[in-house]
């Protein structure tokens, strides 16, 4: 038998075969090139629409996204506090164990108020010497004694204080009552600690309980000032009760604060730490 006839015979058995293979081959050939092209330009238009949908999609729903990540951003560290509480020259400066002023700030507009004090060379913030002297006249012309001790505190000074403090008591004990230079709020001159005696030794909790202490807690803020570390407060100003030191605020914000709370601190008038 020839090899044609082989083909020939084998041929009519192989028919089913012959049609799969003809479908096979009419599929792949009809796959290139046009095919090819068709899949590869739907595929590349998918690509394209998914692309369009991720590049929309932010866009679209804005206030979700940004949301999300400035809270992302505010548990991560808190919110910058406003100028009014961060500008050393600021009347409402926030000056505590964690926010503190420049070692090199000095007030430019220190003055002497010249009111009954325990020593002339006494200086204080401008922005408060009106009201400072109005207030210790006010308190003397109504028989009450009360002297200035301490006004404005260099930072030099208040290193010093902090270092003789530490070197008796401990660093410890002495960052309760005292503080840590550039962390103190007389330099800012816009904090004073008084006293009912020329001889300034009232810096004790018994000075609440003198005419002078007594007349302060009244009348302080009718010209401007809070008892900055009041009783019970420790742990939101960080010291212990300080009933001789005052701070300047304003009569606005001194009211404001009054009329919550006759012992509300900076930190919780702000709602800051
Ligand atoms: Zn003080």
């Amino acid at each position: 038998m020839s090899e044609e006839n082989k083909e020939i015979n084998e041929a009519p058995q192989n028919e089913e075969t012959s049609v799969k293979q003809k479908i096979v081959t009419k599929g792949l050939s009809d796959l290139s090139p046009i095919r090819i092209v068709r899949y590869a330009l739907i595929f590349l238009c998918v690509l394209l629409l998914i692309g369009i949908w991720f590049r929309i999609k932010p866009a679209s729903s804005p206030s979700v996204t940004p949301k999300e990540e400035e809270t992302a951003e505010a548990s991560a560290e808190p919110a910058p506090l406003p100028t009014e509480l961060t500008d050393p020259a600021s009347v409402t400066v926030l000056v505590n164990k964690t926010h503190s002023l420049p070692a090199d700030y000095v007030p430019a507009n220190l003055v002497t108020p010249y009111v009954l004090s325990i020593s002339d060379v006494i200086q204080v913030n401008e922005l408060a010497a009106d009201q400072l002297k109005a207030m210790v006249n006010a308190a003397n012309e109504s028989g009450v004694t009360l002297y200035l001790t301490s006004g404005y505190i260099s930072y030099e000074t208040q290193d010093d204080y902090f270092n003789d403090r530490a070197g008796m008591v401990g660093e410890a004990e002495a960052n309760k009552v005292i503080a840590k230079a550039g962390y103190s709020e007389h330099q800012t001159g816009l904090a004073f600690d008084f006293s009912d005696n020329a001889s300034g030794t009232a810096t004790t909790v018994a000075f609440a309980e003198t005419e002078a202490g007594k007349w302060l807690i009244e009348h302080a803020w009718e010209y401007g000032f809070i008892m900055r570390y009041p009783d019970g407060k420790e742990a939101v100003t960080g010291y212990s009760y300080q009933p001789w030191h005052f701070r300047y605020l304003g009569t606005d914000v001194a009211k404001a604060m009054h009329d919550i709370a006759p012992d509300l601190t900076m930190e919780e008038y702000y709602q800051v730490n």
